[in-house]
């Protein structure tokens, strides 16, 4: 009797959705030798977001908030790579490796944890001229453009082109754009001890939500209290208020006009990226792939979505886009999976979380748990131990905790680092297999050139051939 054939689990994106989701695949087929999982994501690491704002205000260290993911696999295979495409009806990814080989990868069973984008329609300009806070790059210019802003209005005498420098906004009134603001403005307020020209009240911060609620899709109360908050911290809160253009020096509101700035921070919304818009599933009006309350793919029994690119049944609508939901969608996804591959019934996804915070920096956070809101230092408090324990690895929480700790006692650290884009990473991965290609020719060019010299020495060396005696007559 033959061998039952391996049943191949493929995880896209290696996110708060596909890190889980892998996590508790391990832990369900951990005995099963007939099932293999591949992860695909194009980072070999997880973005743990809700830290970016503290890597842009220079608390966090970069890499302590992106935790590598091979520290949790055991059975699971990774395999860093850009997804380009998926052939549904094939059963095949395609990919794009670093050194700009391609491949095929087939699957039994799929899960699409690929996020999301920044979304820009709607505002001209504010792709090139704003600055996001998606990826540990964004963090990092974010937090040198700042310092630069600073750098230039410390020798700057004109008062309208100082305000200019000055004044930062943040688009948007979900996560990104609450606590991005929050931490710049600590990050500012700490960073003006070594700018002695530059005033406290020559600082100007400004948020502009299209929505009239903050955190409209989390928790409106909540919204209402961080509102509140920042306004108490100086913070011209500006509600049902779209920005409607961005340029080099100013923002456009509506309403409010022109605001001359040159720093935004875009935070003002999400949609799918343009690989999963590409893959041929069932959609709904954002273009997040429809799935079942079993968060299987309608029409595909095999196909599964999550998080951020999924749009996932709720009693009211569809879950927000969180991190909070994406870690229980997956452990959803990951039963099921094995559920439908054991001819096992499907679990529904049903998730009410116990609560929601958000921090606002300066030592102070916001919180409803079990419908009680409470701020300030508890709730920062309360924050900084949730994340801390969502952080994957005790290596990473020590990290977090010392950063957290040494911030405290020490002044803002105003160094500008060096920051690569994934498009020089991925140049530099094309011109570092171009350089292997023209060293393995060269190796090759060199190799046939000695077995030819060695070749040449043997004849040399070789006793010389007896003479041909002359033919007798
Ligand atoms: C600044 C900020 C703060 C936030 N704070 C909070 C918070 O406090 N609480 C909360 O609940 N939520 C928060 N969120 C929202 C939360 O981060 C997202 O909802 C969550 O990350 C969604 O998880 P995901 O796995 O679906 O997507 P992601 O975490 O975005 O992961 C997507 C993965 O897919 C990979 N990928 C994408 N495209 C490709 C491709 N073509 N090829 C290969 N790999 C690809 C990416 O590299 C990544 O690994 C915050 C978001 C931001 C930006």
């Amino acid at each position: 009797m033959g061998e039952a054939p391996m049943k191949q689990i493929v995880v896209l994106g290696s996110g708060f959705a596909g890190t889980t989701v892998v996590r508790e695949l391990e832990r369900i087929f951990r005995r099963e030798t007939d099932v293999a999982i591949t992860m695909i994501s194009r980072h070999n690491y997880m973005v743990f977001s809700p830290l970016l704002p503290e890597i842009a205000g220079n608390i966090v260290e970069p890499r302590h908030a992106a935790p590598p993911v091979r520290i949790f696999m055991r059975k699971a295979r990774f395999q860093q790579a850009e997804v380009l495409a998926v052939d549904v009806a094939a059963r095949q990814v395609q990919v794009l490796y670093p050194d700009q080989r391609t491949a095929q990868i087939s699957f039994d069973y799929l899960v699409i944890g690929l996020g999301s984008v920044t979304n820009y329609a709607h505002a001209p300009g504010a792709d090139v001229n704003s600055f996001d806070l998606k990826s540990l790059e964004d963090a990092i210019r974010l937090r040198n453009h700042v310092l630069l802003m600073l750098e230039l209005a410390d020798h700057t005498a004109d008062p309208a082109v100082r305000q200019e420098l000055l004044t930062f906004v943040a688009a948007g009134g979900g996560y990104a754009g609450l606590e991005g603001l929050g931490q710049l403005i600590d990050f500012v307020s700490k960073a003006l001890r070594y700018y002695p020209s530059l005033r406290r009240d020559e600082l100007r911060f400004l948020l502009a939500s299209h929505s009239r609620e903050l955190l409209k899709d989390v928790d409106t109360k909540l919204g209402g209290y961080v509102a509140q908050k920042l306004g108490e911290r100086g913070v011209d809160v500006r509600l049902g208020v779209s920005v409607t253009a961005v340029s080099e020096r100013a923002v456009v509101l509506e309403p409010g006009g022109s605001i001359p700035t040159r720093t935004v921070l875009w935070a003002a919304g999400i949609a799918v990226s343009p690989v999963v818009e590409s893959i041929d599933l069932p959609k709904d009006r954002h273009g997040a792939i429809k799935v079942s309350s079993a968060l299987q793919v309608e029409g595909h029994p095999q196909i599964f979505a999550l998080g951020d690119c999924a749009a996932v049944p709720s009693a009211t609508g569809t879950y927000a886009p969180t991190a909070q939901n994406a870690i229980r969608e997956a452990a959803t996804v990951a039963q099921n999976i094995a559920a439908h591959m054991r001819g096992g019934g499907l679990r529904a996804f049903h998730f009410v979380p116990m609560g929601s915070l958000a921090s606002i920096g300066h030592y102070q956070a916001v919180a409803r748990i079990f419908g009680v809101s409470f701020s300030g230092f508890p709730a920062w408090l309360a924050w900084r131990a949730v994340y801390l324990a969502k952080l994957p690895s005790l290596a990473q929480r020590v990290r977090v905790l010392l950063d957290w700790a040494l911030e405290m006692v020490l002044h803002a650290d105003i160094v500008q680092l060096p920051v690569m884009s994934s498009d020089d990473m991925r140049f530099m991965a094309m011109r570092d297999a171009h350089t292997k290609m023209i060293e393995q020719d060269s190796a090759h060019a060199e190799a046939q050139a000695d077995s030819r010299r060695q070749a040449q020495q043997a004849s040399e060396a070789a006793p010389a051939a007896t003479p041909v005696a002359p033919l007798e007559g």
